[in-house]
């Protein structure tokens, strides 16, 4: 019971329309545990957290959460498991101020960090408090849309490319945010461009190629791998 893992996806496929993107993906992911989904541009791991998440219609497989098949619910019971979202586009509201944010998502679980205590994580934020979204730095955004997440009561959050567009202080800044809510108990799957990033945070590498997962590396190993990953992202 204590080594099963937190969530457990299995034969995981997704379609838009027609077109069948995601062929089978297989995810195993321990509580407390940063994993990333790394691969190339158009490989499916956005479509993989949509399809952990429950916002695309057309899926088939097994993802299971605490024990639990979420498969057949929709997205808002999967949110009420105790599942976050954070999309690549941040999904933030510019005429809101950061306050106005964080305020704005329901706690689908107790359990939810306070407002006070994600200031504690982003005290950038904390200074920018009435300030409008559409003020905020590119970082500072990325910062309010882990934030807002942490407001549910959500214990996996799916963080898609949070490095994305950032500079080099604010990334590491990102990081060490990570960091702490692992050390805080969150477990974290995460896409990443970023392989440098990618290895400063996560315990293991899912590598995924044309809609599948092809491989598995722990962070603990990267160096005896790294001609293999090169090859799997072209680098
Ligand atoms: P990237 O880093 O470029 O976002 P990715 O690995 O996250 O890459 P996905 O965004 O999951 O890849 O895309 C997987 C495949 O699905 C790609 O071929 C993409 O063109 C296609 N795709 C993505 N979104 C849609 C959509 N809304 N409608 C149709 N096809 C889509």
């Amino acid at each position: 019971e204590t080594s099963a893992p937190l969530l457990a996806v299995r034969g995981l496929e997704a379609w838009y329309g027609e077109s069948h993107v995601l062929h089978g993906i297989d995810i195993d992911v321990r509580r407390g545990e940063v994993v990333t989904l790394l691969g190339r541009n158009g490989a499916g791991k956005t479509t993989t957290l949509k399809s952990i998440m429950g916002i695309l219609p057309k899926r088939k497989g097994s993802v299971v959460f605490e024990g639990k098949e979420l498969m057949h619910l929709p997205a808002r019971w999967i949110a009420r498991a105790g599942i976050a979202f954070c999309p690549e586009e941040r999904g933030i509201f510019s005429s809101l101020s950061v306050q106005e944010n964080l305020m704005l998502p329901p706690k689908v679980k107790p359990g939810g960090l306070s407002v006070e205590h994600i200031f504690t994580l982003f005290p950038n934020l904390k200074e920018r408090l009435s300030s409008q979204g559409t003020k905020l730095s590119g970082g500072e955004q990325q910062m309010l849309a882990i934030g807002r997440i942490l407001r549910t009561g959500a214990n996996l959050l799916l963080l898609d490319e949070p490095t994305e567009g950032l500079a080099p202080v604010i990334v590491q800044q990102i990081g060490r945010t990570i960091a702490q809510l692992k050390q805080q108990g969150f477990t974290i799957v995460l896409v990443e461009q970023n392989f440098h990033f990618a290895s400063s945070v996560a315990d293991r590498h899912y590598i995924v190629e044309q809609g599948e997962t092809v491989d598995m590396i722990e962070n603990s190993d990267l160096e005896r791998n790294i001609g293999k990953l090169h090859a799997y992202l072209g680098v």
